[in-house]
């Protein structure tokens, strides 16, 4: 149903999510799978690289301290898997990631623990062990290392990509080069952007940190944090299992 606004059409959606970027993307794409008319809305022309999600790598694991992780990331590699399997692309590269700390002390213990519980195919490694695989770095006295087999690099670009084609052959809209400018809550949401105002039953809000500058309007904000980081990925010799099962 399409009803008219002196500004522009509406038009009506189950539901519209606010910002492509993997977050925003993935739920988008898994509302399609569910049958939701969905419409996702981007501030800027996609691809682009302004927000946290581009980029040609990020590490995945189940190396948590805590098992809610752990356990969520087994069904995230599922997921991930199935992407791969429909968009006939390739978005994963098993690389096992090393991690090394006091035995007994801060995150280390926790880490073995949580993938030992989950029984996560897991490598300890003994001090001599640890030298054959890598001789250039030194574990220090009273130190562990292991290794989480199921480590390793998702390709980010390619994985937004291969999303977002997905979900368009799903039926679902992206609309980008358009940006949100007002929300305004009830039992039909009405959202406005630089291009139009569209009417849904829920929006998912997936803003990153423009979130607080999205909500602004509505006197709602989040005790949400602005930072920047970089991290580096390196794959381990004689650890790439290819063959087990990522999703442990
Ligand atoms: C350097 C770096 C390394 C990282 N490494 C890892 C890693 O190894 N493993 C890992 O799991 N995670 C990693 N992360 C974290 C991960 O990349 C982020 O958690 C993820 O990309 C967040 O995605 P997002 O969709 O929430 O945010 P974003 O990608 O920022 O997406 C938000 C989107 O909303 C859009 N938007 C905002 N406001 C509006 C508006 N008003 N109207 C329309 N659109 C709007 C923005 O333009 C943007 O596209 C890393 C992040 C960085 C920066």
């Amino acid at each position: 149903m399409t009803l008219t606004t002196g500004m522009s059409a509406k038009q009506d959606y189950d539901c519209v999510v606010i910002g492509a970027g993997v977050q925003g993307s993935f739920t988008a794409y898994q509302l399609a799978k569910h049958n939701k008319k969905t419409l996702l809305l981007e501030q800027f022309v996609l691809p682009h690289t302004r927000g946290s999600s581009h980029g040609q790598t990020r590490i995945i694991r189940r190396a948590y301290e805590q098992d809610i992780y752990t356990q969520m990331m087994g069904e995230g590699y599922q997921l991930w898997a199935q992407l791969e399997k429909e968009a006939g692309v390739t978005l994963y590269r098993q690389t096992g990631l090393l991690v090394m700390g006091p035995e007994t002390s801060g995150d280390y213990p926790l880490v073995k623990n949580t993938l030992l519980k989950n029984k996560v195919p897991t490598v300890i490694l003994s001090r001599d062990n640890f030298h054959q695989h890598i001789p250039n770095v030194v574990l220090s006295e009273g130190h562990g290392a292991l290794l989480d087999v199921t480590g390793g690099v998702l390709f980010a670009d390619r994985a937004l990509k291969a999303v977002q084609d997905q979900f368009q052959k799903l039926g679902g809209v992206i609309q980008d080069n358009e940006k949100v400018t007002e929300i305004k809550p009830g039992p039909v949401v009405k959202v406005t952007t630089s291009g139009g105002v569209y009417q849904a039953r829920n929006v998912v809000i997936t803003a990153g940190p423009w979130t607080n500058k999205l909500l602004a309007h509505t006197g709602f904000q989040l005790p949400l944090e602005v930072f920047t980081h970089g991290e580096s990925v390196r794959s381990v010799d004689g650890f790439q299992q290819p063959s087990s099962d990522p999703s442990g």
